[in-house]
């Protein structure tokens, strides 16, 4: 596994053509340390290498093996999401950063430029190489409209969890999975030794926590895969399952599990209620949700199926989203916790949480007792608002 050096840190931040070039130069011989330097200068925070046998044992829409028969390698791309992402809501006066330069800005355009320029790396040394993005737009599984798969951290495990929806693809013949086949990032992270899947169903790393998203590249090109993750981050004895408790819908399982074997070993993460996370992600929850500011608001920001509900009022920058209520369990909190645990890499001067977290009180009015409001003179309308 890599890590991004200074020196490499400084380079990843200037023209990606330098970068190529400069990788370019050093082109010799073909080896896991090239292809991490590559990926690194790219733009990659971390990086990890997998050889494809670790995935035996997976279901097989879950295996990127059947993307790719002949590959030999997987190489697992981390890209950081910024601190500074989560500051604006934590104060609960800037909601775009998340999306715009996280969450979705990752997976729209830092993750395809790098891999566009990683992958044809790779291809100029005589092996093919497929770029797989944080997106997962088409899939048979889990019975889940298409529009909603794409995330990291749905549940996806058909052994367990997850239904084919017939109607949607089949297979081109026997034995073939249905297409489109999808995995896990998570799943390759742990086998690219990059960390560890938190009781969350979050991957953690030792350098962000839980602030990272994933893409990958397959290649027929053997390369020395990475030693799996033997540190321990989530300790749940210690947290008191903050991810649990400061989830404001309740949508991860105190109980339940979700369980995997993959590289030898047995995986399992709490079970999310999906519908639950999302409705809240997407600002359905009012006291974590300031744009919410009518009891129609209430319902457009909360109608189902929620691919309506998050369009309203704020439509998504990117395809996928917003992130009204900015992961306060799975990410927020986790990060606190492992940064004051000091058990992470990337340290800041100054502690995340200052003060206790906002949150929205008071009854909801309707648009037509709003803009009534509204209309009173200002010293009236202060005492309402007021009150
Ligand atoms: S908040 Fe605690 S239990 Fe939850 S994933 Fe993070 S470390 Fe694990």
């Amino acid at each position: 596994m890599s890590r991004l050096s200074r020196r490499q840190f400084l380079a990843s931040t200037m023209l990606t053509a330098t970068a190529l070039s400069s990788c370019q130069a050093n082109n010799k011989t073909f080896s896991a340390k090239k292809v991490k330097d590559y990926a690194l200068m790219c733009g990659a925070d971390i990086v990890g290498i997998t050889s494809m046998d670790r995935f035996e044992g997976i279901p097989k829409l879950l295996d990127p093996r059947n993307i790719f028969p002949e590959a030999k390698s997987m190489i697992v791309l981390g890209f950081r999401l910024l601190r500074g992402n989560f500051r604006g809501i934590e104060e609960g006066t800037f909601f775009s950063a998340y999306n715009i330069m996280g969450h979705e800005g990752v997976r729209w355009v830092f993750q395809p430029v790098t891999l566009w320029n990683f992958t044809k790396l790779i291809e100029n040394e005589g092996y093919e190489a497929i770029p797989i993005p944080d997106n997962f737009p088409w899939s048979n599984i889990d019975n889940l409209n298409p529009d909603e798969i794409g995330t990291d951290f749905i549940n996806v495990n058909p052994s367990t969890f997850g239904k084919i929806d017939g109607n949607f693809s089949r297979p081109v013949s026997e034995g073939k999975p249905y297409p489109d086949v999808f995995f896990q990032l998570k799943v390759a992270a742990f086998c690219a030794g990059l960390g560890e899947i938190g009781y969350s169903g979050t991957f953690l790393t030792p350098e962000f926590g839980p602030r990272q998203m994933f893409a990958a590249v397959i290649t027929d090109a053997v390369l020395e895969p990475d030693p799996l993750f033997t540190g321990k981050l989530c300790e749940k004895d210690k947290c008191k399952m903050i991810c649990v408790k400061d989830c404001p819908s309740h949508a991860i399982s105190e109980k339940e599990m979700v369980k995997i074997k993959v590289a030898g070993k047995e995986l399992e993460w709490a079970r999310l209620d999906f519908n639950k996370c999302s409705v809240s992600f997407h600002g359905g929850d009012k006291e974590y949700n300031p744009f919410m500011v009518t009891t129609e608001d209430e319902k457009g920001f909360t109608e189902q199926p929620y691919t309506k509900s998050r369009r309203y009022k704020m439509p998504p920058v990117y395809w996928y989203g917003r992130a009204i209520e900015g992961m306060r369990g799975c990410q927020m909190a986790c990060m606190i916790h492992l940064e004051e645990q000091k058990k992470l890499k990337n340290v800041f001067k100054t502690q995340f949480r200052q003060k206790a977290p906002w949150r929205m009180k008071g009854k909801l009015k309707s648009k037509a007792e709003l803009e009534a409001i509204i209309k009173q003179p200002e010293e009236k309308r202060k005492k309402i608002d007021e009150q």
